[in-house]
């Protein structure tokens, strides 16, 4: 059995990076939430595009090894690795960022993965793939023949392309989003463990 995992979003949380490195520039007030999504909503609302864009390349440069993993998804790791579960990660991402500096995204993905501890717990390098086209993403969760994919946006799920014969889930920690009429959607790590390595329990 072999579990994919999406990895910005999903393994990784964004919130407070994206807050920190709004405010050390100077481009929110402080008192603004910490979440991602009310830094992007703020800047696009004062017609910052550009900024946020840039914030992008930085947080998932650079600086990704202030961002955190979800809580959770490393003991999820661990629940994989003792019950003899693989993972693989597969990532839609771009090589460098849109605008700013030509930062290198492929290589930062591996020094979180790393700093973070996710390759002591059964993840391997040789395991994780970013993917330069969303295609490329769809087409690998197909060769990896995954039983399963998490991922944190529910239009991935839905794509045409998406392979058959992979339970969908949708990773909606927000409780935002509508669950997918062909997928589960969970809340939290623990709870996608408990579904998904409860259920092969039952089937051993
Ligand atoms: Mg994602």
């Amino acid at each position: 059995m072999l579990i994919g995992l999406d990895f910005d979003n999903t393994i990784v949380r964004y919130d407070r990076l994206f807050h920190r490195l709004a405010v050390e520039r100077s481009l929110i007030p402080a008192s603004l939430p910490a979440t991602k999504q009310s830094v992007r909503d703020y800047l696009r609302a004062a017609g910052r595009e550009d900024d946020w864009t840039e914030l992008q390349g930085i947080a998932y440069g650079p600086r990704i090894v202030d961002a955190e993993p979800w809580p959770g998804v490393l003991e999820f790791l661990g629940r994989c690795w003792d019950a003899g579960v693989q993972v693989a990660v597969v990532s839609h991402k771009t090589k460098h960022p849109y605008r700013g500096e030509k930062h290198d995204l492929h290589t930062a993905a591996h020094r979180f993965l790393e700093s973070h501890g996710l390759y002591d717990l059964g993840l391997s390098r040789d395991r994780v793939f970013l993917e330069l086209t969303l295609a490329e993403k769809l087409a690998r969760i197909g060769s990896l023949r995954c039983s399963a994919f998490v991922d944190d946006l529910p239009e991935v799920l839905g794509e045409r392309l998406f392979p058959a014969g992979v339970q969908k889930i949708l990773f909606d920690p927000s409780n935002a989003q509508a669950a997918p009429t062909d997928g589960t959607r969970v809340n939290s790590w623990p709870q996608c463990g408990d579904m998904l390595l409860a259920a092969r329990r039952m089937s051993a």
